[in-house]
């Protein structure tokens, strides 16, 4: 990573990994079904975070279907009930004989901790509208005084040195309003340079990355892209000729275009410790 001039930050997950709001946006989902599906629903949710259930992140829920399924690049590969029993290739090629399109609503790619209680939730009978309205809810609780969001120590100060070094730029998908309390939150809001908001990442990841390079004047092969989300942060950069490190705290992309891949926080504190402040 030499030569480097320029850090793009993606901000959730990234900047911190904070996991109180999952529970919170678990208890609220819960809350929403009827009495009797409550304790059930409890079981699963321990059960996903135990690696138990079939339910796992990086898989997909066909929440018409009532199926959880595995793929590679949206090709079907295994199918199970809820309760875990495996569905027939057969089955399988009947249902999905296309590769899988993913929305918000009826099929799930489980992508990080966001989407499993949700998930449990739809298995429970809960509507897209009211899963909505809980997501809407949680967001708005992680804005109040009541929400406090520590930094991880080691990042904050690797952070703190690297934007007296480097031009930093935040590269979100969220609106600046809960972006800006969530910096002021983990005490970052004077460490970037640039912040570009509702980025519109995957899709509109090029395009932010060559107004990045035309703006600071640094070539691609001088930007560094450091992202959780493959797809939207990594990718894109990649192909680019940008240097990347992702963030992958479930170990999905093992064999990936990125530079580096780190489990956590930690240890990406110490990869950019170690490569670019020393
Ligand atoms: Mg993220």
């Amino acid at each position: 990573m030499e030569h480097l001039k320029t850090i793009v930050f993606d901000l959730d997950g990234t900047l911190y990994e904070d996991t109180h709001h999952f529970q919170y946006y678990a208890n609220l989902l819960k809350g929403k079904l009827p009495f009797e599906k409550q304790t059930l629903f409890e079981e699963d949710y321990i059960a996903v975070g135990e690696g138990t259930h079939t339910l796992k992140i990086g898989r997909v829920y066909d929440a018409k279907k009532d199926l959880i399924l595995a793929h590679l690049n949206g090709k079907v590969t295994n199918g199970w009930t809820w309760e875990g029993v495996e569905v027939t290739k057969e089955e399988l090629t009947s249902h999905y004989p296309d590769s899988l399109s993913f929305d918000l609503f009826d099929m799930l790619s489980i992508g990080d901790l966001w989407w499993v209680p949700v998930s449990i939730a739809k298995h429970y009978g809960l509507t897209s509208e009211q899963a909505y309205a809980a997501f809407l809810q949680t967001r708005e609780h992680m804005m109040t005084d009541d929400f406090i969001l520590e930094p991880l120590k080691e990042f904050a100060q690797v952070l703190e040195k690297l934007h007296t070094k480097y031009t930093l730029v935040l590269m979100t998908n969220s609106p600046q309003t809960d972006s800006d309390v969530i910096l002021k939150k983990l005490g970052f809001t004077s460490f970037f340079h640039d912040k570009i908001y509702e980025a519109n990442k995957p899709i509109n990841t090029t395009d932010r990355l060559t107004y990045i390079s035309k703006q600071h004047h640094v070539p691609y092969n001088q930007m560094l892209s450091v992202g959780d989300n493959y797809i939207n942060e990594i990718l894109p950069a990649a192909i680019m000729g940008c240097k990347t490190i992702c963030i992958d705290p479930f170990e999905l992309f093992k064999d990936s275009e990125a530079n580096y891949t780190v489990k956590d926080l930690s240890e990406l504190s110490a990869l950019l410790d170690k490569s670019l402040l020393k």
